[in-house]
């Protein structure tokens, strides 16, 4: 029943007897189930697919049909809106389609990598030029067929054009006005993905479940789901690219809501959870052992915190605070309380750096204590986790650190009373559940940098409560943050090199390559290299990335604590929680391509502590958008503000736009940016009641369950 249109009756969704022309309905949960496994079906077993091909797709996260229809595109080609290379302005962003005539591969008198291809069409002939990617040297080729997308230059005379985008041609040429481009990776490419959405909008889309009734599509403005696919993976043109966008925003934040619902009647009929009854000395024996006091604000939070733990409700509470804050000492002091009464704990990190450095501040902050902290990480050894399962399981471990390690199937706890979870919008909002559901109902506590306002926060979490440490510990001096041309990127060497003389450190963060992991990995070690051998062979100068074994990274985050190492470059593996306090220079290379939220998080890796601290963007900003955010970064160092500033500068309709990752678990909707859709979304849920839910669990479990699985960079 493939493609045709056809006439069927049947209950849509619980919403009685109803004519649907041309799409799927289905009759009862039993078809429901059925139609879902459809969808559920293994990429693996896709035309063009097999097992190669299907393990690095599952590194973009796809593992079925289902995963490959919502891997949306991140930006789109638009063939139809092609300029002449005779009529071009400077400064103009310009969309040209050509044959490349020559290439050429050299270094900058500044050492930078160009690459420039020579580009021919009936309209004229321009030089086409990309920085810092050498690699693609081989890769564009004499006699290929081009699109470019970029800002034109104006240059001796003449223009060149600075890509942003780009599009080699070759044989296939798909018959689309628009093409999407989809984040890669290593070993996919545009065109085979292309290739493989269509087959799957061709034969798999026609079983897609529709929601939504015509009248409700109608009531918020909505158009039918099989559409939007079509639209988001080829859009006609923008509106129908902003329609497909909003259905699909609509669905994910729609879907969000009726889980957050069932899940909380749930909640209401299962037993109460744990109270942590009785002070002990503990938590107030750690404190006093601090080297510093606690901020207003992080007693504050703590207050909430300890009251939560007390009743008998189990705590779901988002702790919030800017970078620097000092999120892990209340943490830490949470974590104390549950363990004097009797409970273990268990603090969960994304990256295993942050998971080590959580380990080795809590070694610090109980060092005077009894407390047994384990952790568990890609180095742990077998034999190690042996005996720290057994711990967990007989009580002898207190507490335990880790990765998403910690929601493995045999990590199984004695008595679980708090659960912590850093950085949550790093993992799913599945991965708190997985982690709760070691205990018998535990506290729960969350925490984020990202500055997300109240109300929004509120109801993207649900029932979530919210602390928030709106105060820096005292003595901080706001990072200053200058932007560098890129010829000007030896000041930023040379002053680094000064400061390390007067006991400074520093971070040289590389260039962010979108296209694969092994290039950002390529751009690093060249930095590195050309760092080491040019320009400061001087300095102790460390590498950090995110394909080292967690031994290594372990073995050079501690040179660089104890300042061993003086300039650590790294990829972004050190973005998120990093704490060394006496790092106080900061250094992003091609800050242009990092995004806000991003460029904060790096800042925040320094002004921990007392002295002055730097941030410097190196940057050639070619769009308005890469502008507004290195002087936001200029102008301030709050993280609301910049969040704020970020929705600002996206606007709504930002089509061209490469799209920021909002919450991890969401793949369309952007919770910053969707404030309208999530208000459409809460009041659609509100006003329906849990059976018009029945047979919603296996489309809601697909759709989420992804987010368990991120990967540890
Ligand atoms: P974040 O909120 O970004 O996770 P951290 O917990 O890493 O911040 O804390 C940042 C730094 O501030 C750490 O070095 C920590 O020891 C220190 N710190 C935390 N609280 C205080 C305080 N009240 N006074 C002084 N320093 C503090
Ligand atoms: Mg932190």
């Amino acid at each position: 029943m493939a493609g045709s249109p056809y006439i069927v009756i049947c209950y849509q969704w619980n919403r009685g007897p109803k004519f649907i022309t041309g799409q799927h309905c289905l009759i009862g949960a039993v078809l429901r189930e059925r139609v879902m496994e459809a969808l559920e079906k293994d990429i693996q077993y896709l035309k063009g697919v097999g097992p190669r091909r299907s393990s690095q797709l599952r590194r973009l996260g796809i593992a079925s049909v289902f995963d490959l229809l919502w891997h949306v595109p991140r930006a789109y080609f638009n063939r139809g809106n092609l300029h002449d290379i005779g009529k071009l302005q400077d400064a103009e962003i310009a969309n040209i389609r050509g044959t490349v005539l020559g290439t050429e591969s050299r270094r900058s008198r500044r050492g930078m990598a160009l690459f420039k291809a020579l580009i021919q069409n009936d309209t004229g002939m321009i030089a086409a030029v990309w920085f810092n990617q050498p690699h693609l040297d081989g890769k564009i080729k004499v006699g290929q067929e081009v699109f470019i997308t970029g800002k034109v230059k104006a240059s001796y005379g003449t223009f060149d054009i600075h890509v942003s985008e780009y599009e080699i041609l070759e044989g296939e040429d798909l018959d689309y006005k628009v093409l999407p481009l989809y984040p890669l990776t290593e070993g996919i490419n545009q065109k085979y993905l292309r290739k493989l959405v269509l087959g799957a909008l061709e034969e798999y889309l026609f079983s897609y479940p529709e929601i939504l009734d015509t009248e409700t599509r109608e009531q918020y403005g909505l158009c039918p789901i099989q559409a939007a696919f079509r639209s988001i993976h080829f859009p006609e043109d923008g509106p129908s690219y902003l329609n497909a966008r909003k259905r699909l925003a609509f669905e994910e934040l729609y879907l969000f809501q009726v889980s957050l619902r069932q899940d909380k009647k749930q909640n209401l009929t299962t037993s109460s959870g744990i109270v942590h009854r009785g002070k002990g000395t503990l938590t107030s024996q750690v404190e006093d052992d601090l080297p510093f006091k606690l901020t207003l604000a992080q007693r504050q939070a703590l207050q909430e915190i300890f009251e939560d733990m007390e009743a008998e409700r189990p705590m779901n509470r988002l702790l919030q605070g800017d970078v620097g804050s000092g999120k892990t000492v209340v943490a830490a002091l949470a974590m104390a309380r549950s363990v004097s009464c009797g409970y273990q704990a268990a603090f969960m990190a994304p990256t295993e750096i942050l998971a080590e450095q959580h380990l080795q501040a809590l070694r610090r902050f109980y060092r005077n204590t009894q407390v047994v902290i384990a952790s568990l990480s890609g180095a742990t050894t077998a034999a190690e986790r042996r005996g720290i399962m057994e711990g967990l399981r007989n009580g002898g471990v207190d507490i335990l650190v880790g990765t998403h390690a910690l929601i493995g199937d045999e990590v199984e706890f004695k008595s679980l009373g708090l659960v912590i979870i850093d950085e949550q919008h790093r993992f799913g909002v599945r991965q708190r559940a997985l982690l709760g559901a070691k205990g018998k109902m535990p506290d729960v506590l969350v925490m984020s940098a990202t500055p997300i306002p109240r109300t929004l926060a509120l109801t993207a979490y649900g029932d979530l409560s919210l602390s928030v440490i709106d105060q820096l510990p005292p003595g901080r001096k706001p990072v200053k943050t200058v932007h560098l041309k890129t010829n000007e990127r030896m000041r930023a060497y040379r002053f680094i090199g000064q400061e390390a003389g007067k006991g400074s450190q520093a971070y040289v963060v590389c260039p962010l390559v979108e296209e694969s992991e092994k290039q950002d990995l390529q751009a690093a070690v060249s930095l590195y290299q050309e760092l080491r051998q040019e320009i400061l062979p001087e300095l102790a100068i460390g590498l950090i990335h995110g394909r080292m074994k967690s031994a290594e990274k372990d073995y050079i985050m501690g040179q660089f604590k104890s300042g061993e190492i003086k300039l650590l470059v790294s990829t972004t593996v050190i973005e998120v929680g990093v704490d060394v306090p006496n790092a106080s220079i900061m250094v992003i290379e091609h800050a242009e391509r990092f995004g806000l939220s991003q460029l904060h998080q790096l800042r925040g890796r320094v002004g921990r502590g007392s002295q002055q601290s730097y941030c410097l963007l190196i940057a050639e900003p070619r769009t308005e958008e890469a502008w507004a955010r290195i002087r936001a970064m200029e102008r301030t160092n709050d993280g609301f503000q910049l969040a704020q500033e970020d929705m600002r500068i996206r606007g709504p309709g930002d089509f061209w736009g490469v799209r920021q990752h909002g919450l991890q678990l969401l793949k369309v909707a952007d919770l910053l940016r969707d404030q309208r859709i999530i208000e459409m979304a809460h009041h659609l849920a509100n006003s329906q009641s849990m059976d018009d839910w029945r047979g919603f669990k296996a489309y809601i479990d697909q759709k989420f369950k992804k987010s368990a699985e991120i990967a540890n960079n």
